[in-house]
């Protein structure tokens, strides 16, 4: 079974978004090593969960991600896959977490019961929400473990008058901790009332963004048993099967000054998480198996990337234009942005500078350091240089 859709977790660094990613699917996603010595994500965490209502309960006691319910009965009624995308908080990788958030239907906030709120990154991560339009999110107050019940209610107090103004100020608040296992039921409840798969058109050509890409191969391995470069991202829209002939734009470079060249190759396997799968559609993170070369694909090389059907992708710009609007922000100056100004723009997976052509009160034309491929209409994210930060300011769509 494949998963139906993908959940971002979002929230400000330490709050816990790996552990209550583990307390959900069973998977602790800081795999790298650096990550684990430095005790923060890095790349995106990816790990999948079939959720369950079991026959013999009601309420929120009914809902596991367990084999059994807590009262024996190991028969349900209900069943949806769903995976995770644990994005880093950490304030320096902020567009990691913007291209995660293109391939995410919903998130989890993750908010800590045990300091003041809103943090920085909560603040960060809520606005980047609003401005990539997610409007299905659940919030979820961690490590309720740590403080008295009187903490708490405050908490959620200033929890309530962090979203009252926003588009998520009926979203729901459910207390938790991660590390004692404590109210999982209920989180998962919300999440399969609050975070419903969305609805996906059909019969549309298919689109994928590379989140990540590999070279599963051992250092030293023969020639004859080298296999060829891995993919990873999300099915946008469309469905992808074994044996397809894929085309990947903008593709890659021959040297730093030429313009990158499509890339074409064919899928020898699509996998999720352990399983595999002759097609896929939309929702989880897919891992492609294809022939390209592993020296192309290693170290995220094709990162940001889109994959279709040849001569049925999105064309390839090396500028654009695109209307834009500023976002409010109290804690630095957002003005007007300047001709030859240079900004950080995030369309899919895709991360980009860009310097302002031409510009209007609601509409730039914009050059591109690296092109990208996308249909009008896209979503985009802007980002401009406050002090020595690339600070999100603004949001816009492709024209
Ligand atoms: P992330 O940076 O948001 O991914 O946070 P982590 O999941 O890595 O958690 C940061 C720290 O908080 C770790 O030491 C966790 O063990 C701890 N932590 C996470 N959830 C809880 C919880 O529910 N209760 C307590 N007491 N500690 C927690
Ligand atoms: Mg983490
Ligand atoms: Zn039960």
């Amino acid at each position: 079974m494949q998963a139906e859709l993908n959940i971002g977790l979002l929230g400000h660094v330490d709050h816990g978004k790996t552990s209550v990613t583990k307390a959900l699917t069973g998977t602790w996603t800081d795999i790298h090593s650096m990550e684990i010595k430095r005790g923060i994500s890095i790349k995106l965490g990816y790990a999948d969960s079939v959720f369950k209502k079991c026959k013999k309960c009601s309420g929120a006691e009914a809902f596991t991600s367990k084999d059994k319910c807590k009262c024996g009965n190991g028969e349900f009624e209900y069943t949806r896959k769903v995976a995770f995308v644990d994005a880093p908080g950490h304030e320096t990788l902020m567009a990691t977490v913007i291209s995660a958030s293109s391939i995410i239907d919903g998130a989890l906030l993750i908010i800590a019961a045990n300091e003041p709120c809103p943090q920085p990154q909560t603040k960060e991560h809520k606005m980047l929400l609003e401005t990539l339009g997610i409007k299905n999110l659940v919030i979820v107050q961690n490590k309720i473990d740590l403080v008295t019940p009187e903490k708490a209610e405050e908490n959620h107090k200033q929890i309530k008058e962090f979203l009252a103004d926003s588009m998520y100020k009926d979203s729901p608040i459910i207390p938790i901790s991660a590390n004692y296992d404590a109210n999982i039921d209920a989180l998962i409840e919300a999440i399969e009332k609050y975070l419903p798969t969305p609805k996906r058109e059909e019969g549309k050509d298919p689109l994928m963004y590379i989140a990540r890409s590999f070279d599963v191969n051992k250092p030293g391995t023969e020639i004859e048993k080298l296999v060829g470069g891995v993919l990873g991202g999300s099915l946008i829209q469309g469905n992808l099967k074994v044996g397809d002939e894929i085309e990947i734009r903008p593709g890659i470079s021959k040297s730093e000054k030429s313009p990158p060249m499509p890339i074409t190759s064919k899928i020898i396997g699509l996998h999720e998480g352990k399983e595999s799968y002759q097609d896929v559609s939309p929702g989880g993170l897919i891992g492609l198996s294809t022939l390209l070369d592993p020296s192309i694909t290693k170290a995220d090389g094709l990162v940001g990337n889109v994959i279709g059907l040849p001569g049925k992708l999105p064309p390839v710009l090396s500028e654009a234009d695109f209307e834009y609007s500023l976002l409010d922000r109290v804690d630095f100056e957002n003005l007007g942005i300047h001709q030859n100004e240079i900004l950080v723009i995030n369309i899919g997976t895709t991360t980009t500078l860009g310097v302002v052509d031409k510009i209007k009160k609601s509409k730039m034309h914009i050059r591109l350091r690296h092109p990208i491929c996308a249909n009008p209409g896209t979503t985009l994210a802007i980002s401009r240089k406050v002090g020595q930060r690339w600070r999100l300011c603004g949001k816009g769509k492709l024209l």
